[in-house]
């Protein structure tokens, strides 16, 4: 058996990167991978301008106090300003530019109009560059701003649109064909009633769920039956439009399970144990040119192998630099009494009083992947009393 970072340094190294573009208006652009360098031609602000509404003046001006001056010009926001007059001072709004000889800002709070003389006293000083936005103090011309290979938040949308982005490159969507297989397995789809002997497909939707919060496109979502014949012509005609596809189910090694049979006979096929629970078998592989990634049917173990596995693959199709999922140390508040033989992800919550686990642990328990927001890690041979420190990877952030 090999540890889960062995089989990701090798899905990794079997994994090509796809390197083919498109070029998309940034407002189509969320969750995509950028597929160059972003570098500002402008600076951000492009002048100095006003953090206050106030009133603007050259701190030289100051000497002693009553600091009473005439208002010689208004400035709102997006005109033009001028140089002031010695010994006057300008009415100005937050946003507008600050005129060139100008230094700083009074709030209008820390000011006094005079209703008759139309004069204004300032009643606190001021040093110079106060309540002033520097030009280029968010971004100066000629920055990175993002890099290829990130993939854009709706913040990094706003910040292509402050430099006057309106297109980028990016990565094209990787094309993924998802099947499941087992003759027990019914879509809510095609029949409300579930028949004797059936369940409910629940890994079908899931997947496809998951590839679209990958930022996939997933091409084909099929399931078939437990069928050497049709599981071979199934993954021969995906492997025609897919650059990865995903089966669920049929991979251990039961009399049922067709799926490492039929890559062996289209494709070619390693298989193997991964020291983890859940999901201990999974099968790599590759037909045509699609990659592919053969997953357990235990709607738990599906989960964690594509979150651990298929995630990995897809963001070196995407090309995107590999990074471990983050995860925080926090102190759980249950205790474990018989150590594992295998590595463990187990279902948790993150509270307040420390991390919650779901009560039912096996894994085909797809409630206490829905209840929980984390998954936390158990080393083999540990035991766990209240309090002690573990593992804990936020489900969000493997997206990242
Ligand atoms: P398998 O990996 O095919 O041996 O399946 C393991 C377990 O997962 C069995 O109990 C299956 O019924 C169940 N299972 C497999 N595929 C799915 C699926 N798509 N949706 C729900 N359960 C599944
Ligand atoms: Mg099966």
């Amino acid at each position: 058996m090999i540890s889960i970072e062995q089989a990701v340094d090798k899905l990794l190294s079997l994994t090509p990167s796809l390197d083919q573009h498109e070029q998309i208006p940034i407002t189509s652009a969320l969750g995509r991978i950028l597929a160059e360098n972003i570098i500002s031609t402008i600076d951000v602000p492009p002048q100095n301008n006003s953090a206050m509404d106030g009133y603007v003046i050259r701190t030289s001006d100051l000497e002693n106090p009553p600091w009473t001056f005439p208002v010689s010009s208004v400035i709102p926001a997006g005109a033009i300003p001028h140089a002031i007059p010695a010994g006057s001072i300008a009415r100005i709004f937050t946003g507008a530019e600050i005129p060139e000889n100008c230094d700083a800002v009074v709030m209008q709070e820390n000011c006094e109009v005079d209703p008759n003389s139309e004069k204004v006293t300032l009643l606190k000083p001021v040093t110079p560059g106060e309540n002033i936005r520097a030009k280029g103090q968010d971004i100066a011309k000629g920055d990175t701003i993002l890099g290829k290979g990130q993939q854009l938040s709706p913040q990094d949308i706003g910040l292509l649109a402050s430099i006057g982005v309106t297109h980028v490159h990016v990565a094209q969507k990787v094309r993924v064909a998802i099947i499941t297989t087992g003759d027990e397995l019914i879509s809510a789809t095609d029949s409300h009633l579930l028949p004797p002997g059936k369940i409910f497909n629940s890994n079908l939707p899931m997947l496809q769920a998951l590839l679209e919060k990958a930022n996939c496109e997933v091409i084909s979502a099929l399931h078939i039956p437990d069928n050497l014949q049709q599981t071979t012509h199934t993954l021969t005609e995906c492997s025609h439009t897919a650059d990865l596809i995903i089966s669920c189910g049929g991979v251990s090694v039961g009399e049922k399970d067709f799926v490492k049979d039929a890559l062996e006979q289209v494709g070619e096929l390693d298989f193997w144990k991964v020291k983890l629970k859940p999901g201990k078998p999974i099968a790599i592989g590759k037909i045509n040119q699609a990659r592919f990634l053969g997953l357990p049917g235990n709607p738990v173990s599906s989960f964690v192998t594509f979150i651990l596995f298929a995630l990995p693959v897809i963001k070196k199709l995407q090309g995107r630099p590999y990074k471990a999922p983050r995860y925080f140390t926090l102190p759980c508040n249950f205790s474990l009494s018989s150590p594992r033989t295998r590595p463990e992800f187990i279902r948790v919550q993150m509270t307040e009083n420390g991390i919650e686990q779901f009560p039912n642990q096996s894994s085909g328990v797809l409630r206490s992947l829905s209840w929980a927001d984390a998954l936390a890690f158990i080393p083999e041979e540990t035991r766990l009393s209240p309090g002690e420190p573990i593992k804990t990877y936020p489900l969000s952030l493997f997206f990242e």
